[in-house]
């Protein structure tokens, strides 16, 4: 008997919607670029129960014939693309032609669309992929969708839901993000009867001030400084705000050719461009907005993805973190800084807020932007010390160079030279050229975090069995997310049985943490999974992998023997990127010969 069988489309697309489809600001999102791509200049987004019961988006755009209502539904169906040619000179937000298709499997849409050039519109009401209703109406120009019920056939979706509060911050975050690159364009947003934004057509720092400007938001654009750089590379303009106006939680926004991105590494740089200036835990908000030539960025084309690879993310960090410590300088907030100044200087800021402390300023010793303004140019770069280790700045966070076997020669000096542990933080490392100062907390877990991933696509790892087994209490949603992480948990090495509806017990751990406790650790994945919003197997992944590093890895203050040391430098030096953590904290700093050198002129 043949068992291979085709699955009918319904169910077809029902799977692919877990993909495009999440949750509902996943749905938001491709209706407004629909309506975007259609051109409309005025868009209204209803929304009952976070998304849950209502997501309706009305909008003026041009509207669809009465054939491409129907085919608009269908899988692949795209008025954007017509070979593959094409993808590679899009301008449009969607393409694939699989959102109205996953919407429609996973929910009960009523749609009404008229073209101007039409008398009468279109009504189509689906089902669950089936077309429950298709007729004639009237209507305005423009598109009406209606989704209600999202995931009404697919309960397992439905209960991963998180609160409507959770939800209802995602439907605006995903909202913030499209409205703050199409200023042009008027919107409204409705939450249960009540008109949440209500943004009109202006200049992007009118739509800033719009969406945050609220008390209490406290983004203000009196409290922006303009930055703006053009190279030949990428052109970059936003705002960030002065020091002295920044928050505990801060609005930090990257754009790029339109689309909003995350870039944990770019926000170092802007992080690094206000070092000194603010105090502890506050945080600048920023909106920066790139444009860069299409084939010198790689957008994921997955739909839900919002990181973006550059081809030159190091000379990109310069330029950006120069331009904005331009800006703040320009408004004479930011001190000149004197590199032959030795440690810490006090710079005296204008001290209008409580919240700023008199700063520290920390020299970073490898870049300054004042001082060799030509080194942002790559063709200009001054031949330093990084250059001449090739291997060494190549692999700094850039996994598309990462491929690049690292200098032998460093492995062989670090096999052969002596190393010593200083304040119970970092080793100091003398190479052929200068001196690694490597933080041994950031090093070993950057190590253990590569092995964790390792494990994780393994079947069996290395495991502890507790001679007492401990208990993990855990709310309703928390199990939840749990059953999700279960089988990965289990292959990196935890044994973990379900014990009551609400706890499981821990009955091994993996052999890295001999030394901690279970729970923790536990609490703590959970904890990261669930903040950071991991919605695939990989991210997931990485953030177990993330949360027990940071567990398990050598805390400051503990003391290395020559060995130990040795052992976490020669593996760190076999990351890939092994001068910043995936989050883009310094591992290793580079004080060169020449810096050495200059200290004594
Ligand atoms: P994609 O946007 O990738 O083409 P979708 O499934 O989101 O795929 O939409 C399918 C097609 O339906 C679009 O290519 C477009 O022709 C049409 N369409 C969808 N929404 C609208 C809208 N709001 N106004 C006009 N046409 C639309
Ligand atoms: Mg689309």
């Amino acid at each position: 008997m043949d068992i291979i069988h085709l699955l009918p489309d319904s169910v077809a697309n029902q799977i692919a919607a877990g993909e495009v489809i999440q949750r509902p600001a996943s749905c938001l999102k491709e209706l407004v670029e629909n309506s975007l791509d259609a051109g409309a200049t005025r868009i209204q987004v209803i929304v009952r129960d976070a998304g849950r019961t209502l997501l309706q988006v009305i909008d003026d755009g041009m509207g669809m014939s009465e054939m491409d209502a129907r085919l608009a539904f269908e899988r692949h169906a795209t008025s954007k693309i017509r070979e593959a040619q094409d993808l590679f000179s899009l301008r449009t937000m969607g393409f694939r032609g699989e959102a109205l298709a996953s919407i429609c499997a996973v929910a009960q849409v009523e749609m009404t669309t008229r073209r101007k050039e039409d008398e009468t519109g279109t009504l189509l009401e689906i089902h669950g992929s089936d077309v429950v209703r298709q007729e004639p109406c009237s209507c305005p120009v423009g598109t009406n969708i209606k989704v209600s019920n999202l995931f009404f056939n697919v309960p397992v979706r439905r209960k991963f839901l998180k609160t409507d509060q959770t939800e209802l911050r995602n439907l605006l975050n995903e909202f913030y993000h499209i409205v703050l690159v199409y200023p042009k364009v008027s919107f409204t947003f409705v939450h249960n009867d009540e008109i949440l934004l209500e943004l009109p057509a202006g200049t992007e720092k009118q739509r800033i001030e719009a969406v945050f400007g609220n008390p209490k938001k406290n983004v203000y654009t009196s409290a922006f400084v303009d930055i703006k750089t053009d190279t030949e590379l990428v052109s970059i303009h936003g705002f960030v705000v002065k020091p002295e106006n920044a928050t505990r939680k801060a609005e930090q926004y990257f754009f790029v050719n339109g689309r909003y991105m995350r870039h944990p590494y770019f926000m170092k740089a802007v992080l690094t461009a206000y070092s000194g200036m603010l105090s502890n835990d506050y945080q600048p908000s920023f909106f920066i907005y790139f444009d860069i030539a299409p084939e010198a960025i790689d957008v994921n084309i997955h739909p839900t993805k919002t990181e973006i690879k550059f081809a030159d993310e190091q000379t990109i960090f310069q330029i950006l973190m120069a331009s904005v410590r331009e800006a703040l300088g320009k408004f004479s907030l930011a001190p000149t800084i004197d590199f032959d100044t030795q440690g810490s200087i006090d710079i005296p800021v204008p001290q209008t807020d409580k919240t700023v402390k008199r700063p520290q300023m920390s020299v970073d010793p490898n870049y300054n932007p004042f001082h060799t303004r030509g080194a942002i140019y790559p063709d200009r770069a001054p031949k330093n010390w990084e250059s001449l280790y090739e291997g060494m700045s190549a692999s700094l966070n850039d996994e598309m160079s990462a491929a690049r076997p690292l200098n032998d020669a460093l492995i062989s000096d670090v096999d052969s030279c002596a190393m010593w542990q200083y304040g119970g933080k970092y080793i100091f490392v003398p190479t052929n050229g200068g001196v690694m100062l490597i933080n041994q907390h950031r090093a070993h877990a950057a190590v253990l975090r590569a092995q964790f991933l390792e494990q994780l696509g393994m079947s069996q790892s290395a495991m502890q069995q507790l001679l007492f087994p401990e208990i993990l209490e855990l709310p309703q949603d928390e199990m939840v997310l749990m059953a999700q992480l279960l089988p990965d948990l289990r292959a990196i090495g935890f044994d973990l049985e379900q014990l009551t509806p609400n706890s499981y017990s821990i009955q091994g751990i993996p052999a890295q943490l001999a030394n901690q406790s279970a729970l923790p650790t536990l609490h703590a994945i959970l904890a990261q999974v669930r903040e950071r919003g991991a919605n695939t197997q990989v991210e997931w992944r990485e953030q177990i992998a993330q949360s027990l590093a940071e567990s398990a890895a050598i805390p400051y203050g503990q003391t290395l023997s020559e060995t130990e040391m040795r052992d976490i430098v020669q593996r760190l030096l076999q990351l890939p990127s092994y001068r910043r953590s995936s989050d883009g904290k310094i591992i290793v700093s580079l004080l060169s010969d020449e810096e050495i050198g200059k200290r004594f002129m």
